[in-house]
């Protein structure tokens, strides 16, 4: 506890994560905080984490920044949802899509009413009552005037980064480019005092912010604040990066398949693609990895494949005494709903709430750890999903994940959708009813029984009523135009 003003915020780290933190700092408490942010240009940055979800966009729209200077300058292109290929079964594909389903009702959630049509033997797919779905599947996009669409973007990590300094630095965010060499701590509190830099250079501050990445310096080289493993539900652990020629007009979504034992991804840029594999080391080799890389990669290759090592987990204190960890340095959930972007933005905007302004005490700190304990835990859980429900027969990774225990919430979610088709949002529970229940169906997890209120409609009434909503979404979509097209049409503007 140290009850001295907290004025002086130093950033340790450029990635996405350091630069999230100095923009929104800068914008949103620039005039009462001096920010200084130092990176290394001999370290680098990881250079993936190109999918984000519709969080960017309200981030942005907070920090007044401009969509389409952005689009331009990060190459990035829109995103509706995920494709998943391969995963509950070889051959099975789904979206999950950042769209409502449907029109609920107090007594239960949409897709009541679709299973009752289903077992009646007509209604479609459930995807047919989601507009972004039905878009994501034609490969549309338009922003509509009047109306709403539920989107996030594509991006390219390194321009992301440049982009964020361009807004941070002229807000009067002080960069240093320079290595951090050791860490200053006051002998009795053993708060973080200075960051010593390989040029002598010392930078003094009150808070400081842990972006460093897997490192963790500060937080966990330094302070020892400790990490929760989760690599017992989420075994994947390795990642082979790569960039390649685009081989058609972008896609709006991110394209996840399944392999023998993780998922590849695919993310569509304006003038690239995004390529990884992830996997789990135990189940597939570096070079049979490799392999499986090469042999599943659409257009010419940019770079060498870049191999990443990660440990899905947590950090125990992500704030401990004068340090709050963010992005990689604060915990880690593999990317197969692009939710580490996410939690930076949630973090940060966080700590802009919570600003110990007069001094740091355990009360706001203990908060902060709540909320991002929680936040993450939903996060994992949902992750989990994906992998446990899966009928795939090829064996090791997936038998493992099909039989491995998960967590007592996951599996109380699991028997209450088998039990009757129940699925809910927790409080703090980034995915609401429509994500559990796109993933849970596309992982073919069968509910037993549903609500009956479709039943106490008048006959004919709910047919005509999904009828319209079916043909509706399906005329608006069918008018929209070509992602690629819009796109084009958008920045040209
Ligand atoms: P880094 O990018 O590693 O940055 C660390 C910074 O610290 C660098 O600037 C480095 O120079 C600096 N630094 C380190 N040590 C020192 C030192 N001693 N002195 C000075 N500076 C130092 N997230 C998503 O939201 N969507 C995705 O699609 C997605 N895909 C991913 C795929 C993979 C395989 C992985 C591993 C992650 C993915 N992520 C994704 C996560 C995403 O990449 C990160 O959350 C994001 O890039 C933030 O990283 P970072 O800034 O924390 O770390």
């Amino acid at each position: 506890m140290d009850q001295a003003p907290v004025r002086r915020v130093v950033i340790a780290g450029g990635g996405t994560a350091g630069w999230i933190a100095a923009a929104a700092l800068a914008k949103l408490l620039g005039p009462l905080l001096e920010i200084t942010l130092v990176e290394s240009d001999e370290i680098g940055t990881i250079g993936v984490g190109e999918s984000t979800i519709p969080t960017a966009r309200t981030f942005h729209q907070l920090l007044g920044i401009d969509e389409k200077a952005f689009l331009r300058e990060t190459l990035s292109t829109f995103k509706l949802g995920i494709l998943f290929e391969d995963w509950a079964k070889q051959g099975d594909r789904y979206i999950h899509s950042f769209g409502q389903i449907g029109k609920s009702t107090w007594m239960g959630d949409f897709h009541h009413f679709w299973l009752e049509a289903r077992e009646e033997g007509w209604g479609g797919e459930l995807g047919d009552y989601c507009f972004e779905l039905q878009a994501a599947k034609a490969e549309r996009f338009a922003i509509p005037e009047q109306g709403h669409i539920n989107y996030a973007y594509h991006l390219d990590a390194g321009r992301y980064a440049r982009f964020l300094r361009a807004f941070a630095e002229p807000q009067g965010v002080t960069r240093i480019e320079g290595k951090i060499e050791s860490v200053e701590q006051h002998p009795e509190t053993g708060f973080v005092t200075a960051l010593k830099l390989a040029s002598g250079e010392r930078l003094e501050g009150d808070l400081f912010i842990d972006c460093t990445g897997f490192r963790g310096l500060l937080i966990e080289q330094t302070l020892h604040a400790g990490y929760e493993d989760w690599g017992h539900w989420l075994p994947t652990d390795s990642a082979l990066a790569v960039q390649t020629e685009s081989v058609g007009p972008a896609v709006p979504y991110t394209r996840a398949t399944a392999h023998e034992a993780g998922w590849q991804w695919r993310i569509p840029l304006q003038h690239r693609v995004g390529n990884g594999l992830v996997y789990a080391k135990d189940f597939l080799d570096d070079d049979k990895a490799r392999a499986l890389l090469d042999s599943r990669i659409e257009g010419k290759t940019l770079i060498e494949p870049r191999l990443i090592r990660f440990k899905a987990g947590r950090r125990k204190k992500v704030w401990d005494k004068n340090v709050v960890a963010l992005g990689l340095a604060s915990g880690f959930v593999e990317p197969l709903e692009s939710t580490s972007i996410h939690l930076i933005m949630i973090a940060i905007t966080r700590l802009v709430q919570l600003f110990p302004f007069g001094g740091i005490g355990d009360g706001v700190a203990a908060r902060f750890n709540a909320l991002s304990h929680v936040e993450i835990e939903r996060i994992r859980d949902f992750i989990i999903l994906h992998y446990h429900l899966n009928q795939r027969n090829d064996g090791g990774f997936w038998d493992h994940c099909r039989t491995m225990e998960i967590p007592d919430s996951l599996a109380e979610r699991i028997a209450a959708f088998r039990d009757g088709a129940i699925a809910w949002q927790a409080s703090d529970d980034l995915f609401r009813v429509d994500s559990w229940v796109q993933v849970m169906l596309g992982q073919r997890l069968e509910p037993r029984n549903h609500h009956h209120m479709g039943r106490m409609i008048v006959e004919g009434e709910l047919q005509t009523a999904l009828g319209e909503l079916k043909s509706g979404i399906a005329r608006t979509v069918a008018q929209m135009p070509g992602h690629q097209q819009f796109l084009d049409r958008y920045l040209a503007a």
